[in-house]
């Protein structure tokens, strides 16, 4: 990739315009990557474009201070770009330079524009489900996800926890289970909350739980939202079928509710390990100016890009490279769990083939 830097204050009009003639005249309408540098150094915004010379000669007409473009100027004096073979690989590039330098505007524009949502299993204890906005990579805690509308999620999550028993009370909450040597040097606990009393908890917090019973319904929780059990369903469908019967409508009803959302998300989760499982191909990308290139897809990721082969040898090679990534692939994470380190690309190529069918039409599959 070729790279052109500028480094050149525009705190004063004088300079703004000295920067605008040096892009009009060093930028090529090319696709590619740029960054918004500050005179400390500090890289403030990665973007990518099609066309860098026209996108870059943009923000030079932001005409209104609280414009996103004119902030960002105010705040840089350097702008430097560097040219990719195509806008998927431009894509992928402002990928890798936003996780690597976490550009203060780029996080600002990411938390308003995100509407994604996770289902966590926090590590703890006594391991809880909760929604959360992003991933952490902080913890050993297991994600889910990504999911649209966290709203519903957390009340799917919600009927979950209750169809487990699990707890949902604050991750501090001190837990003392049934086999605990201390439990007996001290008085009769009594639960936090009245989740326990009404049957949605199994009560890790009051001794009426052993770790092996709780852990049994975090593993039951994970079976689910991994696709491998549908224990929580068949249990609401049966309480509402007795709830029909005892003609306790209203009972029935709520049951009937709470049926729907576990269902729905099993549905997502279903269509989650889908887009996992369908995005393993190798895709051949038109580069600017002929320099195409491959792209080896695994499970979403983009696990190897190189050159498009020209020769019998180069065409091997490739084969030889998608045989080995088979033969040296790592136990696959549950269905369901995508890495935390990998969620941003996943999302990045599917959504990348959700927006251009053609292209996925343009890939072959990945064999070994
Ligand atoms: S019963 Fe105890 S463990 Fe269960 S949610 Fe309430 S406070 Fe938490």
């Amino acid at each position: 990739m070729s790279r052109k830097t500028t480094r050149a204050a525009y705190v004063t009009a004088a300079e703004l315009d000295a920067m605008r003639q040096h892009v009009r005249k060093s930028a090529l309408d090319k696709p590619g990557v740029y960054r918004m540098i500050s005179p400390g150094g500090e890289v403030l915004y990665v973007g990518k474009s099609k066309r860098i010379r026209s996108r870059l000669m943009s923000y030079f007409r932001c005409d209104f201070p609280a414009d996103k473009g004119a902030r960002m100027l105010r705040e840089a004096n350097a702008i430097d770009w560097e040219y990719t073979p195509s806008e998927f690989a431009a894509l992928l590039q402002e990928l890798r330079l936003i996780k690597k330098f976490r550009p203060r505007f780029n996080v600002m524009m990411k938390s308003d524009g995100r509407h994604y949502a996770f289902i966590k299993l926090a590590d703890s204890a006594a391991p809880k489900l909760l929604v959360v906005r992003a991933p952490t990579l902080d913890d050993n805690s297991v994600y889910y996800g990504p999911f649209h509308g966290a709203q519903r999620l957390g009340e799917a999550v919600r009927e979950l926890s209750d169809a487990l028993g699990l707890r949902d009370c604050a991750l501090d909450t001190r837990m003392v289970f049934s086999d605990q040597p201390e439990l007996f040097e001290t008085p009769p606990i009594t639960p936090g909350c009245i989740r326990y009393e009404i049957g949605k908890c199994v009560g890790p917090c009051c001794g009426a739980s052993s770790v092996a019973r709780y852990a049994s319904r975090v593993s039951d929780a994970r079976a689910f939202l991994e696709g491998r059990h549908d224990g929580p369903i068949e249990s609401l469908r049966e309480q509402m079928i007795v709830a029909s019967e005892l003609m306790n409508f209203e009972r029935a009803a709520s049951l009937r509710d709470k049926l729907q959302r576990l269902e729905d998300l099993r549905e997502e989760f279903t269509r989650l390990r889908f887009a996992v499982e369908t995005l393993s191909f190798t895709y051949t990308v038109k580069g600017f100016e002929g320099d195409d290139r491959v792209y080896v897809i695994r499970r979403g990721l983009v696990r190897a890009e190189q050159q498009k082969p020209k020769s019998r040898k180069d065409r091997t090679a490739l084969h030889e490279l998608v045989r080995s990534m088979f033969a040296n692939e790592q136990p696959q994470a549950a269905p369901g769990v995508v890495p935390t380190h990998a969620i941003d690309e996943l999302m990045l190529v599917s959504s990348w083939f959700r927006r251009h069918p053609k292209e996925l039409k343009r890939t072959k599959p990945l064999v070994a």
